[in-house]
């Protein structure tokens, strides 16, 4: 996957995986190869392109980020996929995210509440020929429970609280990796075990934009 033209961006990516990831200490070599595979630059608007392997977020229109290349790395590694894995992803976004998972798992099924950034991810990734993703437009915080249940969850906007149907749509013995809170965020990771009890860690403070509700209104 990944095959259009790389415009000589292929280095840059080698780069950014050195020094942003494991200079780090990210150390997963399926997250690893797959953050130098997918073209980052597809997914940022084009005044963006020379910045996209840069540290940081970058906007990508509608008030939305693209996260920074750790971050993804990072929540994709804590989600400890092994290849193969069904995987859902609320908040679809640029859809970079979603390539690094698609590049890992089996088939990610990914939802997106603004109908303009589904649409142009969708684009993007299938110009890239994925062909191992579901797409849904809607409110994340149901989850996609057609579907369920899930290998792995992830989602890249921060609800104030853990979404009880992500819980309920995740496997036993699996893992969600979500931001949680408002102004103060943590990007948290839950287990549930094989009793489907919860166990939650904390991995590091971060900046999400909120995850938003479908009723939520504009004004
Ligand atoms: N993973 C993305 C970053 C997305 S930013 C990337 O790699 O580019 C967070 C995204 O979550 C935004 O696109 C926002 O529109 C979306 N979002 C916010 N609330 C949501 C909800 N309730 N359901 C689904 N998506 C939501």
């Amino acid at each position: 996957m990944a095959s259009l033209d790389d415009n000589g961006y292929a280095a840059t990516r080698a780069a950014m995986v050195e020094g942003q990831l494991v200079r780090r200490g990210l150390r997963d070599p399926l997250v690893l190869e797959a953050m130098r595979r997918v073209p980052r630059h597809y997914f940022v608007p084009p005044e963006s392109q020379a910045y996209a392997y840069d540290d940081y977020p970058l906007p990508i229109g509608e008030e939305q980020t693209i996260s920074q290349p750790y971050i993804v790395a990072l929540m994709t590694e804590e989600l400890g996929l092994t290849g193969g894995e069904r995987v859902l992803e609320i908040g679809t976004g640029s859809g970079y995210q979603t390539a690094v998972l698609a590049e890992i798992a089996g088939h990610v099924y990914t939802v997106e509440l603004l109908p303009s950034l589904a649409e142009e991810a969708r684009r993007t990734l299938e110009a890239l020929g994925y062909d191992n993703i579901s797409y849904r437009i809607g409110d994340g915080w149901e989850g996609w429970s057609e579907h369920a249940p899930y290998d792995a969850i992830m989602a890249t906007a921060a609800p104030l609280e853990l979404p009880e149907p992500l819980v309920e749509q995740l496997a036993t013995g699996r893992r969600l990796v979500l931001p949680l809170g408002e102004i103060e965020q943590d990007l948290v990771q839950v287990t549930k075990d094989e009793s489907g009890c919860l166990s939650k860690r904390v991995l590091t403070p971060v900046r999400f934009v909120p995850l938003r509700r479908s009723t939520e209104r504009e004004d």
